[in-house]
Order: C-alpha cells, then sequence, then structure tokens
C-alpha cells in the first residue's frame, strides 16, 4: 500500500468520527481535490501549468513564506503572431517550447520560483524579490535566451514586473499590475522591461475610481450636458454649438472629461454616456421646436469606441425619430482615431448617416493619421481643425502650416471650424486666412445647456 493511501486511512479513521475530525477531513479533501487539478491543470503545447494552477500554487507560497518579498514577472512576445503566419505554426511552437525551456531553467535555479503558461505568448513568473538588479539581471537571461532561439523572425520579448511591497500578495492583481507596467511598453523595441511603479499605481486607483463611480453618477443626474458655442468670427453671431459632458460631483467639484472619458473609452462605457447625452441633446432641440424658437445645430461627440458598436446608427436615427427632430440638427464629431481603429466600418457608418441626413464632422483634424485617406476619399460636411493648430500661431513656422493647412483644406471644398481661438490676434489671422467659424474661449467657454438656450435667444435668432 502506498504512504500516500496509508495516510489518508489514518485520516479517515481518526477523524470522522468527531465533528472537528469530519470537517478537518473535508477540508483535506477539497485541498486534495484542488492540488490534484493544478498538476491536470497544463498548457498542451508547453506543458506548463495553466494560470489559474499558478494562481492557486502561488497564493499557497506567498502566504507560507509571508517574510519573502515576491517579483511577479510577466512576459510577452510582441507580434507572435507573425511568427506563426511567416514561419509557420511549428515554428510558434517551437518558440514557445523553447521559451518554457529557458523559464524552467530559470526557476529550477530559484528557490521558490514558480511558472505559468498564461495563454498564446505570454508567461508569467514567480520569484522571490532580492533586489531591482537581481530582477534585471533575471530579466536580461530571459532575454537573451529568447533572443537566441533560432527561427527565421524577430522576436522582441517585453517584460512587466510587479513586486509584493506595497503591492499586497495576491497572485491575480500582481498579475494585473504586471501587465499594466508591460503594457506602457508594449510595441516600443528599445525598452524590454517595466516595472509597476507609484505612478502606475496611483493612476490605476484613481481609474479604478472612475470606473466604480460613474455608473452611479450617470444614474444619479451627475453628468450634466454643457454647451459650447461656435460663432462667426466676422460678426460675432453664433451658428452652433458643441455638446460636452461634465461630471459635477455631489460636492459641486467637477471632473475634467479629459481625466474620465480615456477611462471609460477602456470599458467601454463611454458607449452609454454618449447615449445619454445624445439623447439630452435631442430632447433640448425638441423642446426648442415645440415652444417655436429657433434652435442652432449642436453637435455631439461620437466617441472612437463605436467603430467597435454597430448599434450606434440605430440609436441615432431612433433619437431623431423618437423626437422628431431633424438630423441636420444634431451633427456628429468624430475623432480621426475612429477611422484608425476600423476604418472601413467607419467609412461605411458615415455614408449611411450622411444619406439619413447626419452632417459628420472630422474632430480634432491634424492629430491622427488617416486625414489625408480620407479627405481624398470620402465626402466630410466639416473640418474642426484640432487648437494645436492655433497654439503654434505665435511662431512663423507655425504660423506657415497653418496658413497652408487651411488653403488645401479650403482648394478640397471643406467647410473648417478652427478649435481652440483664445486671443485676439489668433482671430485676427484666422480671418485674414478666410476663416469664419470658430470655437474658442476667446468667444464663449463651455456652458450649462440653459444658459445656452438664454445665450441664443438673446442674440436674438
Ligand atoms: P473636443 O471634442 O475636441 O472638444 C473641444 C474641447 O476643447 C473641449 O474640452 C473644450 O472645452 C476645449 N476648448 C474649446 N475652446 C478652447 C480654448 O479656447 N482653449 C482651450 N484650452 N480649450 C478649449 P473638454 O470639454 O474638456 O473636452 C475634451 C474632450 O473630451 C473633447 O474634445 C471630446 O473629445 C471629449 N468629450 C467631451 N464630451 C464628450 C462626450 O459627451 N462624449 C464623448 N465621446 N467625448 C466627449
Ligand atoms: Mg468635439
Ligand atoms: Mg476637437
Amino acid at each position: 500500500m502506498s504512504e500516500q493511501l496509508k495516510q489518508e486511512q489514518v485520516l479517515t479513521h481518526s477523524f470522522a468520527s468527531t465533528e472537528a475530525g469530519r470537517d478537518e477531513l473535508y477540508m483535506y479533501s477539497l485541498r486534495k481535490m484542488a492540488d490534484e487539478n493544478v498538476q491536470k491543470d497544463v498548457n498542451l503545447i508547453t506543458n506548463l501549468p495553466t494560470l489559474r494552477a499558478f494562481f492557486y500554487t502561488c497564493d499557497e507560497v506567498m502566504m507560507k513564506y509571508a517574510e519573502t518579498e515576491f517579483a511577479l514577472v510577466v512576459l510577452d512576445i510582441a507580434q507572435f503572431k507573425a511568427v506563426n503566419e511567416f514561419c509557420g505554426r511549428s515554428a510558434g511552437d517551437y518558440v514557445l517550447k523553447q521559451i518554457a525551456a529557458a523559464l524552467i531553467r530559470i526557476a529550477e535555479a530559484r528557490p521558490l520560483s514558480y511558472i505559468c503558461h498564461m495563454r498564446a505568448d505570454i508567461f508569467v513568473l514567480l520569484t522571490p524579490y532580492l533586489g531591482q538588479d537581481d530582477i534585471v539581471s533575471v530579466v536580461n537571461e530571459l532575454k537573451s535566451d529568447v533572443d537566441n532561439i533560432e527561427v527565421d523572425c524577430k522576436l522582441l520579448p517585453a517584460f512587466g514586473i510587479c513586486t509584493t511591497i506595497n503591492n499586497g500578495r495576491a497572485t491575480s492583481y500582481l498579475k494585473d499590475c504586471a501587465t499594466s507596467a508591460l503594457n506602457t511598453i508594449k510595441g516600443k523595441f528599445y525598452a524590454s522591461y517595466a516595472f509597476f511603479d507609484e505612478e502606475m499605481r496611483t493612476r490605476q486607483l484613481k481609474n479604478k475610481k472612475i470606473e466604480n463611480e460613474i455608473v452611479p453618477a450617470l444614474k444619479n443626474g451627475e453628468l450634466k450636458l454643457f454647451v459650447q458655442p461656435k460663432v462667426d468670427m466676422t460678426n460675432g453671431k453664433i451658428v452652433g454649438g458643441e455638446a460636452l459632458v461634465r461630471w459635477v460631483r455631489p460636492d459641486n467639484s467637477m471632473v475634467s472629461p479629459g481625466e474620465f472619458i480615456p477611462v471609460l473609452e477602456t470599458d467601454g462605457f463611454i458607449i452609454n454616456v454618449d447615449y445619454y447625452m445624445w439623447e439630452q441633446v435631442f430632447a433640448f432641440i425638441a423642446e426648442m421646436l415645440e415652444n417655436k424658437q429657433q434652435p442652432v445645430p449642436i453637435s455631439i461627440n461620437v466617441s472612437r469606441v463605436h467603430a467597435y458598436d454597430t448599434d450606434f446608427m440605430q440609436v441615432l436615427k431612433e433619437l431623431s425619430e423618437k423626437y422628431d427632430v431633424p438630423a441636420t440638427y444634431v451633427p456628429l464629431e468624430l475623432t480621426e482615431s475612429a477611422f484608425s481603429d476600423n476604418e472601413n466600418m467607419m467609412y461605411d457608418c458615415m455614408r449611411e448617416l450622411r444619406k439619413q441626413g447626419f452632417k459628420v464632422s472630422m474632430d480634432d483634424y491634424g492629430t491622427g493619421y488617416s486625414n489625408m485617406r480620407m479627405l481624398k476619399n470620402e465626402p466630410v460636411d466639416e473640418i474642426k481643425v484640432d487648437r494645436a493648430f492655433v497654439n503654434d500661431i505665435d511662431n512663423q513656422k507655425g504660423r506657415v502650416i497653418l496658413k497652408y493647412t487651411l488653403e488645401m483644406l479650403k482648394e478640397l471644398g471643406a467647410n473648417i471650424i478652427i478649435e481652440g481661438v483664445e486671443t485676439e490676434a489668433q482671430k485676427d489671422f484666422l480671418i485674414e486666412c478666410g476663416c469664419k467659424k470658430a470655437q474658442g474661449f476667446l468667444f464663449y467657454k463651455p456652458m450649462p445647456v440653459d444658459d445656452f438656450k438664454e445665450l441664443i435667444l438673446e442674440s436674438g435668432r
């Protein structure tokens, strides 16, 4: 009879007769089952434990060796897909096995080290932390092992590192933090590793807070519709507005969109916020029309995330129908970056929306990459020149760039609006260049929608 079997029989015998014994026996069986599962939970290519098994083992180890600091390293190969595509799947598998072998060598040489094959080309190592230099030497050793793998593709390994110092001892959290660190250097060939640091931690906590608070904030009406007027610079008349979201907390403090929109674009909640804002705009214009007041078009921002949200066109169509507001009253501002994300779909959407009567404005012109192609092939109704151009008016080169950019846009037949006009000098120069429409603090700052209404009513439109 095996030693283990004997031990089990003794346990069963001595424990099963009392209640405490039965509890202990139950815990023992659970643990045994988990251990067996861990042994079965392996990646089929490399035979290394999977993430689930790794979490279980590492949590136990870090609990047991409470005095030891650990570092968790996530290893990712940039563009690994290219290895499979250009060198073949078996070459890809070969690379993964070689990486596994390198990790095994390192883990064997360092007591209390554990590794896993998380998925695809991502591996994780947990090892005692003996200082930054020590971890950097581990990472460099791994990097040179990867560099030496014989394959006809360049392999670019990148490492994200998180230590237990100040970051707790939960493997899954350490893994998330190491992954955040890794993401900061992804695609940068000159940096091969990054530590999760204080700054990242602060940002992560801030982002988490935003993620947690935005859902109730939307429900409780903390997200407000502000509008910034657009003017004709030659006569000061208000020709439209742009809807801008403001998050006003119960204590009246304001969170700027620059702070929370990037977070919501990561978790997708911007879609809900946009739908909410759009509805406010349609409702506002409908109310003015009902009261026989003459509204001006108020443009809405369409986040780049909608490039992956096939519903947004239907939503716009339904809002226009529900509020009986003609689509021309609600132009759409799409950023260039939306097109670099999912170009063909965005072109299709744009054509469809224009057919329905929506005007399309290309926001932040000059900050993205797809602008030339779009100008050439896809008619947009308006180009919003980014305020970075206007900021540069003070220097001679900046003036030349702006002047000829505007000339080119005009020659292509585009309607132009300039963002971020702050000074009289900028205004004069832009009028000299033949631009009329602008939006900027020199004229008006974004204001609560009710103030905007008063303003356009007073201006006697
Ligand atoms: P954007 O669409 O380019 O909006 C113009 C931004 O420039 C606004 O910033 C506005 O306050 C600011 N601005 C206008 N004139 C001036 C000026 O003369 N000087 C300076 N320094 N700034 C000026 P805001 O409201 O902070 O919004 C920032 C960005 O957040 C917007 O850029 C837009 O991309 C995004 N955003 C705002 N509201 C929404 C929304 O409801 N949905 C989506 N998807 N994005 C929004
Ligand atoms: Mg905009
Ligand atoms: Mg803009």
